[in-house]
């Protein structure tokens, strides 16, 4: 879950852009989201490479653990 770095809710953000990389037909290669706080108006981007499995944040927006358990 992605959250707000200054408001520490994901309540407010809204994704303003995204963007999905395709390579060969239906892999994923490359994810590239763009966020915008409405509470406070802070920014962040969130991006995703499959290549070597990462995620990077940049911006006013965190990463958090938390995850809906379901079974
Ligand atoms: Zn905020």
């Amino acid at each position: 879950m992605i959250e707000c770095t200054n408001c520490e809710t994901a309540q407010f953000l809204q994704i303003t852009k995204s963007r999905v990389f395709f390579e060969g037909g239906d892999l994923i290669h490359e994810l590239s989201e763009r966020y915008e706080c409405t509470l406070c108006g802070g920014t962040g981007s969130y991006t995703y490479r499959e290549a070597d499995d990462r995620a990077s944040l940049s911006g006013e927006v965190e990463m958090t653990e938390e995850r809906p358990r379901f079974a």
